[in-house]
């Protein structure tokens, strides 16, 4: 719903100098005429004689029509199906509809779909039409300024505050009742605003909010907007979710198939008792867990889940005691320069490991998504780059050569209004140069806020560090985007590899890459290279460095010198 539409008929926001508009529908002149007569004086009169001619006058006239009197025995369309329309529609039921009637049967008919009063007729006397009028029109414009401050204000939908106080009155309402609370995601969402524009990403979330309003319209239940790209439903138990996010899909994006993807995720027929945030942070997690997957567009949550959460809330509370007993370990991964004779030992990547007391070797994979996601990640990279960093001296140190590293900078780190500072110090405090850290930025970091992180990083490269763009093809960047990128680097996300070396895939594919880089004039470097087959592949396609477990896993720093002794040196 637009904003004027919702400010429509809040006291003290319209012009208190103009007449409230009322439409008329009634296919009797005589009636009508009396009706228009009666009411001239205090209103500004629309009027209409059949149904559907009512209809467009009323979505014509959406946002300044106070109040619709309708008459039930219309011609063609019937007064009652005019009125279900009008109340099925989220912008149009705000309008307020008395129903004109001399048929005392038809009243509850009526009220039931959604009329707000009723005038017998024939007419009663002139002072008690107007005061119903009046009285509707004014409980309509209260009701509208509540909505005001219950509502969204780009979707129409309740928002996430009032949303949980309903849910707990709708519990009251049917305690019996199996509801499921259901959270709906859009997929990249980011990537829509980003290559279509904020203003048709917000028409894509109002056309959701229209359909998830329709849809508890028909099936029962409350709907919201948890917040920018995520809605909440609670509504009567379902069984067939995937028909709904295909609803919705569809009614968000109709020119284009494909360009929006939603996601569901369930929490059914939750106990009433328990917290009701609880149950939809829970639908959230479900939602959550097929956020990468491209077949999956339903998740409903388990026992699976439930474990997986505790796992992550154990590694939460766990964090900032394996920080200060310095759990978290740095490992290192040789890249080597391949386009000579033999290969030469280029740097290293720097990859964390959390050697945790009681659950082991925990994988980064396990907990940097966790990280990334409360937060976490900033103090964890902090820790990270200084031990890089003083990696990087005492080997300086030790063999009087520069091993230059790559750190992972992850997006939220990017966020970091220090990070510049903190990097900086680094290099200081350890008397490196710029060049001897290396920074991985992932692709899809650079699609996320890209006129900020654009400037964040040429900062950096502009101060001398080497900037590598990680997982390069896995994101969404087209090439007229990559051109304007600062990198110094691209590193080819593994997916290449395992694609390319699989036995449908082919390695044109790679061929199509390394003749990017080269367009770019930049060096590339390959990732997750396993054999010898792949690794010479490579080569002869032109690749500069190739890092995996062909020539060594990540390993601890003292284990990684055999490389500096063995294996030469030169700086990628
Ligand atoms: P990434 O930056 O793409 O790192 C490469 C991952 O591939 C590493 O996994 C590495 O161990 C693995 N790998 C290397 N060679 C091969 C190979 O030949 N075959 C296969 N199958 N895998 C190979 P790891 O260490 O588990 O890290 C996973 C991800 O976690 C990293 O992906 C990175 O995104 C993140 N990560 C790791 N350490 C850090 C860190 O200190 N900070 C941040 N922000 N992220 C980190
Ligand atoms: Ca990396
Ligand atoms: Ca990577």
């Amino acid at each position: 719903m637009t904003e004027p539409a919702m400010m429509k008929g809040i006291p003290g926001t319209r012009d208190e100098g103009r007449k409230r508009l009322v439409l008329i529908v009634e296919d009797d002149f005589v009636n009508r005429e009396i009706l228009k007569a009666n009411l001239e004086a205090e209103y500004e009169i629309l009027c209409a004689g059949a149904g559907d001619v009512a209809l467009k006058m009323i979505v014509e006239h959406s946002e300044t029509l106070s109040l619709v009197l309708l008459d039930l025995n219309l011609p063609g369309m019937k007064g009652l199906d005019l009125l279900r329309e009008i109340k099925k529609d989220m912008d149009l039921s705000r309008i307020p509809v008395i129903v004109l009637t001399s048929d005392t049967e038809s009243e509850v008919d009526s009220l039931l779909s959604g009329a707000s009063d009723f005038i017998p007729k024939p007419y009663p006397r002139q002072e008690i039409v107007l005061a119903r009028i009046r009285r509707s029109i004014e409980l309509s414009e209260n009701r509208d300024l509540i909505r005001w401050t219950e509502r969204d204000h780009l979707t129409g939908l309740y928002n996430r505050e009032y949303f949980y106080r309903y849910v707990d009155q709708y519990d009251t309402w049917h305690p019996d009742e199996g509801t499921d609370a259901v959270v709906l995601d859009v997929s990249r969402f980011h990537v829509i605003n980003e290559r279509f524009g904020k203003a048709y990403g917000d028409e894509i979330l109002r056309r959701i909010g229209a359909e998830l309003y329709a849809i508890v319209h028909e099936k029962g239940g409350i709907a919201c907007r948890r917040e920018a790209d995520t809605f909440q439903v609670y509504c009567p138990h379902m069984t067939d979710y995937a028909s709904l996010a295909e609803r919705v899909t569809a009614a968000a994006c109709q020119e284009a198939a494909g360009r929006v993807r939603i996601r569901i995720g369930v929490c059914t027929c939750a106990d009433k008792a328990s917290d009701t945030e609880r149950r939809f942070d829970r639908a959230k997690s479900a939602a959550d867990s097929i956020r990468n997957s491209y077949t999956e567009s339903v998740a409903i949550y388990n026992d699976d889940l439930r474990r997986k959460e505790m796992h992550a809330g154990r590694l939460m509370d766990d964090f900032q005691n394996a920080l200060a007993q310095k759990q978290f370990i740095v490992y290192y991964q040789p890249k080597y320069r391949v386009q000579s004779p033999e290969p030469v030992l280029g740097g290293a990547e720097a990859l964390v490991r959390w050697k945790h007391p009681e659950l082991g070797m925990v994988s980064p994979g396990d907990f940097i998504p966790l990280f990334e996601r409360t937060g976490l990640i900033r103090e964890l990279d902090n820790y990270v780059w200084r031990e890089a960093g003083a990696q990087i001296r005492r080997w300086k140190d030790q063999f009087g050569i520069s091993i230059p590293v790559s750190v992972n900078v992850s997006r939220i780190d990017m966020l970091d209004p220090e990070l510049t500072e903190t990097l900086c110090g680094v290099v200081k405090e350890n008397g490196l140069e710029f060049s001897d850290l290396h920074l991985e930025i992932t692709e899809s970091a650079y699609t996320e806020d890209s006129e900020r992180i654009i400037q964040v990083v040429s900062g950096l490269r502009k101060l001398g560090f080497r900037i590598e763009m990680d997982d390069f093809g896995s994101g969404y960047s087209s090439l007229n985007m990559i051109i304007k990128l600062p990198f110094d680097l691209l590193k080819l996300d593994m997916g290449f590899i395992r694609y390319a070396f699989s036995p449908e895939g082919d390695t044109g594919i790679l061929a199509i890459m390394m003749q990017i880089a080269r367009y770019l004039s930049v060096p590339m470097i390959a990732e997750g290279v396993e054999t010898e087959e792949q690794m010479l592949k490579l080569k002869e396609l032109g690749c500069d460095i190739v890092q995996g477990y062909y020539f060594s896993r990540p390993v601890p720093a003292e284990e990684f010198e055999k490389f500096i002794k063995t294996g030469g040196n030169e700086a990628c």
